[in-house]
């Protein structure tokens, strides 16, 4: 069986999107799979571990790592035969210091791991040897880690998530996560997002709109939740492109007629070329609060954080979110 286990600090109600999708996909595929998300206060010391999971995948969070390391000491010391894998951003950045500093793990899977995931879990159930040509594209482990290359989720297959782990258990959240795309093309000098300790790799994939919508409706069907979270790192990318794929977004939700709340990330660059139309619609379509990325208004702090972004295209923006009544909180960079 698989063992999903996402640790958690100040359990903040806060869906893991991906491990959801992950739940989701094994779901899908008749692969026994089980969801467990640890509070590093409550939950981590009295985690119990059976011998039923053999494959263990659990989500690296720079807050809770150390915290995780207990955990897969745990796991090996009852079931030494079983595999343990760790993933997200994090996992990806730090892999070499994870698996440096807890030697019980047995693989860090890069970038997106849903697919090489479920693969390897195939293998080890028919007991076949996990070999690294198969997964070459993006698994390091305490034998090898001088993979290059990550692994991206083709994004065609993401699946509807209607498994909300958090949402089932907690009936009082009324604020569900959506993700429109993964990635960024910001390439800010700080973030962990695009990078890997000694590899930096830009990219960015969205996903079909009209299944963003499905899902959304799905989510309100079946929870009655009509608050929703963007986890993208922006919701408008791409330039130009990114423009126009927002703007059919919003299109297709006000014809949908659902009265969705939206609340989603924008780097301040990203309105550059913002029509005053583009504003009216997210407004119209829902959106009711932007976390904006402005990092700094300094040049010399924009120069060392890879930003460019003029102070009169902040007040512009500043302007047109409070004359449409969106709600906004403006992001900062202070080392
Ligand atoms: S815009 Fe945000 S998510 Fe993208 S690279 Fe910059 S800080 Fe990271």
């Amino acid at each position: 069986m698989l063992q999903l286990v996402d640790v958690v600090k100040d359990n903040l109600l806060k869906e893991n999107m991906q491990l959801e999708v992950l739940y989701t996909i094994a779901k899908k595929a008749d692969c026994p799979v089980n969801y467990l998300r640890l509070d590093i206060e409550k939950d981590v010391i009295d985690a119990e571990f059976g011998k039923c999971a053999n494959f263990f995948c659990l989500y690296f969070d720079e807050n809770t790592a150390r915290y995780s390391y207990d955990l897969v000491r745990k796991i090996k010391s009852v079931n030494p035969s079983s595999n343990v894998c760790g993933v997200g951003y994090f996992a990806t950045y730090a892999y070499k210091k994870i698996l440096e500093e807890c030697q019980e793990i047995d693989y860090i899977i890069m970038g997106e791991f849903e697919e090489p995931v479920l693969s390897m879990v195939r293998d080890f159930e028919a007991g076949k040897e996990i070999k690294y040509s198969e997964y070459l594209y993006c698994i390091v482990s305490q034998k090898d880690a001088s993979n290059k290359k990550i692994n991206r989720l083709d994004l065609k297959n993401y699946p509807k998530v209607l498994d909300r782990i958090l949402l089932n258990k907690n009936k009082k959240i009324r604020i569900a996560s959506v993700e429109g795309s993964r990635g960024c093309i910001g390439n800010c000098t700080f973030c962990a997002m695009n990078y890997r300790d000694d590899i930096k790799d830009v990219n960015w994939t969205g996903r079909d709109i009209k299944d963003i919508l499905n899902e959304m409706i799905a989510v309100y069907e079946k929870y009655k939740i009509k608050v929703f979270l963007f986890a993208d790192s922006a919701i408008e990318m791409a330039g130009e492109k990114g423009k126009i794929r927002l703007e059919q977004l919003c299109d297709l939700i006000i014809k949908s007629g659902y009265k969705f709340s939206i609340i989603c990330n924008m780097r301040a660059s990203g309105f550059k070329g913002w029509s005053d139309r583009l504003f009216e619609k997210i407004k119209l379509a829902g959106v009711s609060e932007i976390l904006v990325g402005i990092e700094s208004v300094n040049r010399d702090d924009q120069k060392l954080y890879n930003k460019s972004i003029s102070k009169e295209l902040i007040k512009k923006v500043i302007d047109q979110l409070n004359k449409n009544e969106i709600e906004y909180q403006i992001g900062f960079i202070f080392f």
